[in-house]
């Protein structure tokens, strides 16, 4: 492979860009036509993928072969064992190259390599666990149905399913859903973000190596519209897998409506984080921190929204302001780097939006607020900030910034702060931090959110269930929940002994 370098503040050496194709029926394919899209490394400014651009043509192919292939039946009746071994192979070749899937990831989002290797070790990991899962697919039996009646019941995997994965976390998103609908032993049709598609298509060919039959797992890039759009739709798909935006969710529950699909959805976040004032108050400044910029805060689980009580307000914001001034931001591709660009200038502006509005309803910036010059980059940085002062009313109190901005309101009363933290449309996570274990209970269980944490922030497990209630969405990933979202049950009943009453009666 030829290298070219880039003017990077590491001075790294770039390889050339990657070339993606769509992955039908086992083939890889380039779009009818010829077209294709390209891709700017968010903190570099150089173009970094070119990928075929999927139209009708492709998707409605890839939706074919993951049709035909699970009619056929070979997968979806293949043992446990063997889909165990093929997902195994899978988390292997992902530990082989991850530095490889590492390198693409980060030019294609903008995140910090050591996070990059952090989140494809991540994925190998749950292709292992779905892996486990497999073997652990079953039902039920009933045998006091009466004496000649035997119940069974059958878990068995939904259908196609169509996997629509975001830009933020596109590796480890994709293996969220991907290796569990393939335990539960559906077939796919995969799009990932046109902003980050190179990786998902590094799967493929681990896919593809690891002896996963034809057809099973497809691959087409592209758009929201029309690829997204006709994997909601297409009455041949059974069901939707879907990571992204609250908006793009209602889109696709409509789009999935017309033929009832089941639609499992994992959206956005305005994630509260309450301070008690008997808090540790440095580890929740540092977790904080982490929270909030981590992925320069294009994360879902974003703690960005911060509550904390009036007595110890000054205090915490003093710490948080302080190690804002302190995060290792920069390129990339630089070790020590802790945050990285953001991944569109459109995206930017978005951040930059909320900033000033929030200034103008009369919050104060206390650090940050505009642009980060990066010496020798060519992307888009935007400085840590924090913003106090921040009413329930503002924009930036309810929405989704999705960049490295904190929110900080201020409570009196255990009440008023979860009244404060279940004033939002979304219910994704929330974290309490006290060291009184009946408060951060009593928040626990009153809080609107599919995940607590509790004097920790943003920890994951692949035997942890995660997904949102209100509108950060419907159904769970992960742990057994995980599975189970792409499984169907079946019941048969069984007569075991002759003497079935006959209802129309002797003739
Ligand atoms: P997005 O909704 O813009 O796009 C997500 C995916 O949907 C992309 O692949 C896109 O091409 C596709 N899409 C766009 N329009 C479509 C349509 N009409 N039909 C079908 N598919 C369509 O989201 P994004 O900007 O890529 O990601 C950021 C969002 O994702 C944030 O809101 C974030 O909170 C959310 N997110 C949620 C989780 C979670 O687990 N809850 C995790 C990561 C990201």
């Amino acid at each position: 492979m030829t290298e070219m370098t880039v003017i990077g503040a590491s001075g790294a050496t770039l390889p050339e860009a990657f070339d993606g194709r769509h992955l039908i029926n086992g083939e890889w394919k380039d779009s009818e036509g010829g077209a294709t899209f390209e891709r700017l490394s968010p903190a570099h400014g150089v173009v970094v993928s070119r990928s075929a651009k999927g139209g009708e043509v492709e998707v409605l192919a890839s939706i074919a072969a993951a049709r035909k292939t699970f009619d056929e039946g070979a997968w979806r009746m293949s043992s446990g064992k063997d889909r165990a071994a093929i997902l195994n192979r899978v988390a292997d070749l992902i530990d082989r190259d991850r530095e490889r899937i590492a390198l693409i990831e980060v030019l294609e989002s903008g995140k910090p390599i050591a996070q990059a290797r952090g989140e494809i070790e991540g994925a190998a990991d749950l292709w292992r666990y779905a892996a486990a899962l497999a073997r652990t697919v079953h039902g039920d039996s009933h045998n006091s149905l009466g004496p000649d009646m035997l119940g069974v019941v059958l878990k068995e995997p939904i259908g196609v399913a169509s996997i629509i994965t975001p830009w933020n976390f596109p590796f480890l998103i994709v293996s969220q859903k991907l290796p569990f609908a393939l335990a539960a032993g559906c077939t796919a049709v995969v799009k990932p973000s046109e902003m980050t598609p190179s990786t998902t298509v590094i799967l493929g060919e681990l896919l593809m190596e690891a002896g996963l039959p034809a057809g099973v797992a497809n691959i087409v890039l592209g758009y929201g519209d029309p690829v997204g759009a006709i994997m909601s739709s297409d009455p041949r798909v059974d069901m939707v897998s879907f990571t992204g935006s609250t908006g793009v969710g209602k889109r696709i529950v409509e789009a999935a409506a017309g033929t009832l699909k089941k639609v499992s959805l994992e959206l956005g976040g305005k994630n509260p984080q309450v301070i008690f004032p008997d808090a540790d108050l440095d580890a929740a400044a540092d977790a904080i921190a982490f929270g909030v910029y981590f992925n320069a805060g294009e994360c879902c689980n974003s703690g960005s929204r911060i509550i904390v009580h009036k007595d110890v307000a000054d205090e915490l914001l003093a710490k948080v302001t302080a190690l804002s001034a302190k995060v290792p931001f920069g390129d990339p591709l630089d070790e020590r780097t802790q945050v990285g660009a953001i991944i569109s200038d459109a995206h930017r502006q978005k951040i930059d939006g909320y900033v000033r509005e929030a200034e103008k309803a009369g919050a104060k910036v206390l650090i940050g607020g505009s642009d980060l010059a990066v010496p020798g980059m060519g992307g888009q940085f935007y400085g840590p900030t924090v913003i106090a002062g921040v009413t329930p009313d503002m924009a930036i109190a309810r929405e989704e910034v999705f960049g490295p901005v904190l929110s900080v309101l201020t409570f009196t009363d255990a009440d008023e702060a979860i009244g404060l933290a279940n004033n939002a449309a979304y219910g994704l996570s929330a974290g309490v931090w006290s060291r009184d274990i009946h408060t951060c209970l009593n928040f626990a269980r009153k809080v609107q959110a599919g995940t607590v944490w509790t004097n920790t922030w943003m920890d994951g497990f692949a035997e942890m269930p995660f997904g949102g209630v209100k509108e950060s969405g419907q159904g769970r990933e992960l742990g057994r929940y995980g599975l189970e979202e792409y499984l169907e049950v079946k019941t048969i009943q069984l007569r075991v002994a002759p003497g079935r009453a006959n209802w129309v009666g002797d003739s």
